[in-house]
C-alpha cells in the first residue's frame, strides 16, 4: 500500500513537471512568434530520379531556443497544434520561405501545412495574401498536407484545397501510406503528388517484400496521373529500386540533408553549371 502511494506521488510530481514544462514552452513559443529571431528554416532538396537534377526544396522549421538549443519540429509542432499557435507559426513559415526562395531558380518550394491551418475557412485567402505580399508565384508553391487533415473533419479542408488549386498552388499528400485507407483517399482527393512515407522506403531491403508495396503504390499513382516522391532515401539500393519502379522524385539523406538558405544558394548555383 505504502509503496503504491509512493509511486503515485512520484508519478504526480512527474506529471506536474511535465505540465509546467509544457506551459513554459508554450509561453516561450508565443514570445518567439511575437518577437521574431528564434525561428528559422532549413531546406531539404528533392531530385528528379532519372536526370538527378534538383527539382525543388522543402522548408522545414527549427526553433533556436535561447536556453535549450536548436529544437526540431517534433518537439514543438504538436504543442503549436494543441494550443492554436500553429496558425501564426504556419504563416511565419510560409512568408519566410516565400521571401527566401523567391530568388532561387527552382521549380518548386514545398511547405508543410498542419490540420489546424487547413481547417480554418480563411486559410486559402491567407495564403493568397502572403504570396501577393512576398511576390512568390503560386505555381511554384506546393503545400504538403497529410491524409489525417481530411479525416473526420467538416468541408473546410476540402474547400481550402479547391481554392488553393484554383490559385495554381499544387498539393502533395505527405507521409503517404501511414494513414487509414490511403488508397481510397487518392480517389477522392484532388492532389498533384504523393510523398511515400520513409517507413516504406526503409523497408526496401534486398529481396524483401516491403518493396512490393512501394511498387504497387507507384503503379497506382502513375495510373491516375499523380507525381510520386519517395522520402527518406538513404541507400544506393533504395535509389536504384525506386528508379526501376518509376518513382519520379527522391528525397533523403543520400541525396541531400536539410540545409541553410546559404547552402541552397550555393547548390542552385552549381546546379545551373
Ligand atoms: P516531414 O514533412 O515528413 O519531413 C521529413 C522529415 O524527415 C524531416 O524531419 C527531415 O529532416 C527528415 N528526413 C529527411 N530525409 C531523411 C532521411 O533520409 N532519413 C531520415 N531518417 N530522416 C530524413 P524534421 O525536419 O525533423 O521534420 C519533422 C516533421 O515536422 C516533418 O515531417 C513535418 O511533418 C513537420 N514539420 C516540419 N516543418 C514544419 C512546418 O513548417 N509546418 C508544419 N506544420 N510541420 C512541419
Ligand atoms: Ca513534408
Ligand atoms: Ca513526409
Ligand atoms: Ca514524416
Amino acid at each position: 500500500k505504502k509503496g503504491g502511494r509512493g509511486r503515485f506521488a512520484f508519478f504526480a510530481d512527474e506529471m506536474d513537471a511535465f505540465v509546467k514544462d509544457r506551459q513554459s514552452l508554450e509561453a516561450e513559443l508565443r514570445a518567439a512568434l511575437s518577437e521574431g529571431g528564434q525561428l528559422e528554416l532549413a531546406y531539404q532538396p528533392t531530385f528528379a530520379t532519372h536526370s538527378g537534377k534538383l527539382s525543388g526544396v522543402e522548408a522545414l522549421v527549427r526553433w533556436r531556443h535561447p536556453t535549450k538549443g536548436l529544437l526540431m519540429p517534433g518537439t514543438f509542432i504538436p504543442l503549436a497544434e494543441d494550443t492554436g499557435l500553429i496558425e501564426r507559426l504556419g504563416e511565419w513559415v510560409l512568408a519566410e520561405a516565400a521571401r527566401t526562395a523567391g530568388a532561387w531558380p527552382i521549380e518548386r518550394l514545398a511547405v508543410n501545412v498542419s490540420q489546424g491551418q487547413l481547417k480554418n475557412p480563411g486559410f486559402a485567402d491567407k495564403v493568397k495574401a502572403i504570396l501577393a505580399e512576398t511576390g512568390f508565384e503560386p505555381d511554384r508553391l506546393e503545400l504538403e498536407i497529410t491524409e489525417s487533415s481530411f479525416a473526420g473533419n467538416g468541408p473546410e479542408a476540402k474547400d481550402n484545397v479547391a481554392k488553393l488549386r484554383d490559385q495554381g498552388i499544387r498539393i502533395a499528400l505527405d507521409d503517404f501510406g501511414t494513414g487509414y485507407s490511403s488508397l481510397s483517399h487518392l480517389r477522392d482527393l484532388d492532389v498533384d503528388r504523393i510523398k511515400i512515407d520513409s517507413s516504406f522506403t526503409s523497408a526496401i531491403l534486398p529481396g524483401a517484400g516491403g518493396s512490393a508495396i512501394i511498387r504497387a503504390i507507384i503503379d497506382l499513382a502513375r495510373a491516375i496521373g499523380l507525381n510520386v516522391t519517395a522520402e527518406g532515401v538513404e541507400t544506393d539500393e533504395q535509389r536504384s529500386f525506386l528508379s526501376s519502379v518509376g518513382c519520379h522524385e527522391l528525397q533523403g539523406y543520400l541525396l541531400g540533408r536539410p540545409m541553410s538558405a546559404g547552402q541552397v544558394s550555393r547548390l542552385v548555383e552549381t546546379a545551373k553549371g
